[in-house]
C-alpha cells in the first residue's frame, strides 16, 4: 500500500496505525487511522506537534481534551483516547468519514431549505447540550468544524451500522447528500480548542463560589453563549445560500459590517428561500446579544419546528 509506507511514524502511537491524512491546523495534522486492537475500528488521530508550543498553547490542548472528556452526545465527535510522548500530543477521535460541511457546501453550492433544516438541527441539539446540559460555550461553530457520518445513497444488503469502527468498507455506496433516507447522515461539531467552561456541570453553578457570583459573571455566560447562536445563524444563512452572510476583501471593512450587523438577503439568490427562514436568521444575527435567540428559542421557532422528519424520509 503506497499510502501507508508513505504515512510518518510517531513515537508511542503504536495501537493505532495511520491510514491517511485528513486535515492540518495550525499544530496538528489529523490522520484517519485503524485500531490494531480492532476494539474501535476507524478512528481519526489528531497529531498536535507539542514541540512548537509555548506552554499557554500547551495548556489549551490540554483543556480541549478535558472538555472533549466530558461530553456525551451523538451529534458531538467522541474522544477515544488521549496520550503523549516527548515531542506529541495524540488525541484520538471518533471518526466523521464525510468529512467537513464546509466541502458539501462547495461541492452543492448551496442546501435546499430541508437539508439546511436538518442539519442545522442537528447542529442546535449539540448546541442545546452544551449550553444547557454541560455548561460549555464552543465559540467555533463553522463549517470547517462541522463533521459527518455519511448514510450511503447504494441500499445495501447489511443494514448499515450506526457507529464508526462498525461499518463495512466493502458496502459503503457513493454518498449523495439530500438523498437516500438520512438527508445527508449524522453531524458531529469537532475542535473544542477554543472551547470554554461557563459553569460547572456537577454542582450546576457558575464556575467560581456558589453564592457570591457577580452579575456580570452571569452576564458573561449568556454573552458566551450568544456566541453560539450568532454563529449558527452564519452557518444557516451559508447553507441556505452559497455564501456568508458577511464578506470583504478588506479585513477591516470585514469587522465593521459584522459589528453593524450589516448583512442582507441578496437578491436573486435569497428569492425563493422562505420567510420563514430569512426570520429565523434575522433573530440570530442581531447585534444586541440580549435580543438575539438564545437555542431555547431557535428550538421553537416554526421554521426550525417544520416537516423534516417528513421530507427527509420521502427523499
Ligand atoms: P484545528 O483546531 O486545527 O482546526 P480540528 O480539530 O478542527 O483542528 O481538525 C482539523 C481538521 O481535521 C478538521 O477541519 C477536519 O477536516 C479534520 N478532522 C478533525 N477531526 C476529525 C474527525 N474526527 N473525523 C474526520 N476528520 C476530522
Ligand atoms: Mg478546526
Amino acid at each position: 500500500n503506497v499510502t501507508r509506507s508513505k504515512m510518518p511514524q510517531y513515537p508511542g502511537l503504536d495501537r493505532w496505525i495511520l491510514v491517511e491524512k485528513m486535515g492540518d491546523g495550525a499544530f496538528s495534522n489529523v490522520y484517519r487511522a485503524k485500531d490494531s486492537t480492532t476494539v474501535y475500528g476507524e478512528v481519526a488521530i489528531k497529531v498536535v506537534r507539542k514541540f512548537e508550543m509555548n506552554s499557554n498553547q500547551r495548556a489549551n490542548i490540554l483543556k480541549e481534551v478535558q472538555i472533549m472528556r466530558n461530553l456525551e452526545h451523538p451529534n458531538i465527535v467522541k474522544l477515544i483516547d488521549f496520550s503523549e510522548s516527548k515531542q506529541y500530543y495524540y488525541i484520538v477521535l471518533e471518526l466523521c468519514p464525510g468529512g467537513e460541511l464546509f466541502h458539501q457546501i462547495v461541492r452543492l453550492t448551496y442546501f435546499s431549505e430541508d437539508l439546511s433544516r436538518h442539519v442545522i438541527r442537528q447542529v442546535a441539539d449539540s448546541i442545546e447540550y452544551l449550553h444547557e446540559t454541560s455548561g460549555v460555550v464552543h465559540r467555533d461553530i463553522k463549517p470547517e468544524n462541522l463533521l459527518f457520518y455519511p448514510i450511503p445513497h447504494t441500499p445495501s444488503k447489511n443494514p448499515k451500522p450506526q457507529q464508526p469502527g462498525d461499518e463495512d468498507k466493502e458496502d459503503e455506496g457513493e454518498f449523495i447528500p439530500g438523498q437516500g433516507s438520512g438527508g445527508i447522515g449524522r453531524i458531529k461539531l469537532a475542535d473544542f480548542g477554543l472551547s470554554k467552561v461557563i459553569w460547572d456541570s456537577s454542582t450546576m453553578t457558575p464556575c467560581g463560589t456558589v453564592g457570591y457570583t457577580a452579575p456580570e459573571i452571569v452576564k458573561d455566560e449568556r454573552y458566551s453563549k450568544s456566541v453560539d447562536m450568532w454563529a449558527m445563524g452564519c452557518v444557516l444563512y451559508t447553507l441556505l445560500c452559497g455564501f456568508p452572510p458577511f464578506y470583504d476583501e478588506s479585513i477591516q471593512v470585514l469587522t465593521e459590517k459584522v459589528a453593524r450587523g450589516q448583512y442582507t438577503f441578496l437578491s436573486p439568490w435569497w428569492d425563493d428561500i422562505s420567510k420563514s427562514a430569512q426570520d429565523l436568521i434575522s433573530h440570530l444575527l442581531t447585534v444586541d446579544p440580549e435580543k438575539r435567540y438564545t437555542i431555547k428559542e431557535f428550538l421553537d421557532h416554526p421554521w426550525i419546528r417544520g416537516t423534516d422528519e417528513a421530507t427527509t424520509a420521502a427523499a
